[in-house]
């Protein structure tokens, strides 16, 4: 035999019989029909839409934007950095920051728009944003019969709550949390020192005698 011709087994290539893998899919189909019958978690399918499958954590769709309190437009934690829009890669993001009548930056989007219909779900808003504003759904019923208005996300309907992200991820919304809460610690008590050093200047000038020649602790009056 022509060793050039013959075909070598590859290295580490496992043989089975014609229709093996077959047979194994089938033996967990008939496992689980029979297990249903007597365990929940042998149930691989639900009732939709009656019932619905719990979602898995990893599972995403599209972006929500978060607001902290009760009014979605008050508590949005979004300051439109445009940081998402620029990154987006398929480019689905219009974002117009809000002005004061002066032009002045009032921190917070006046549009803030999502394409849904040219979201690829990568998740990259949500990475990128360094102010918690931004995360990823678990919404997957967004079927509609408008695909021009009604699948571009306004603000309005982007926003949601920081209960519905904590109910959503719990273990990345508590993380989040937590760290806003250092961060908003650290800011605070940073504030206090710069309150309490000017407070010191402030005496200071009003009373230069008795801060250059302090009263000795115990000297007599
Ligand atoms: S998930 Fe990706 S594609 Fe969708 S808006 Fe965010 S960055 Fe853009
Ligand atoms: S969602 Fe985040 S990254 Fe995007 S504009 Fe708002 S603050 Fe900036």
């Amino acid at each position: 035999m022509n060793d050039a011709t013959s075909s070598p087994k590859p290295p580490g290539k496992r043989w089975s019989l014609p229709g093996a893998g077959l047979l194994k899919g089938m033996a967990v189909t008939g496992r689980n029909l029979v297990g249903s019958f007597f365990t929940k978690e042998r149930m691989t399918t639900v009732q939709y839409p009656e019932q619905r499958a719990p979602i898995s954590p990893n599972f995403r769709n599209f972006p929500f934007l978060v607001h902290d309190g009760d009014d979605p437009d008050a508590g949005l934690r979004c300051v439109a950095c445009s940081i998402c829009e620029k990154e987006c890669p398929p480019q689905c993001i219009y974002i117009v920051l809000e002005r004061d009548a002066e032009g002045k930056s009032l921190k917070r989007p006046k549009i803030f728009d999502i394409d849904v219909s040219v979201c690829m779900n990568c998740g990259i808003c949500a990475e990128v944003c360094p102010f918690d504003a931004i995360y990823m759904d678990g919404e997957y019923e967004l079927s509609t019969g408008d695909r021009f208005e009604g699948l571009l996300f306004h603000k309005e309907r982007l926003a949601k709550s920081a209960d519905y992200h904590m109910r959503l991820r719990p273990k990345e919304a508590t993380q989040v949390m937590e760290r806003r809460k250092a961060e908003e610690e650290k800011k605070a008590a940073a504030a206090a020192a710069k309150a309490a050093k000017a407070k010191a200047v402030k005496d200071a000038d009003a009373n230069p005698t008795a801060s250059a020649n302090p009263k000795p602790e115990g000297g007599e009056a």
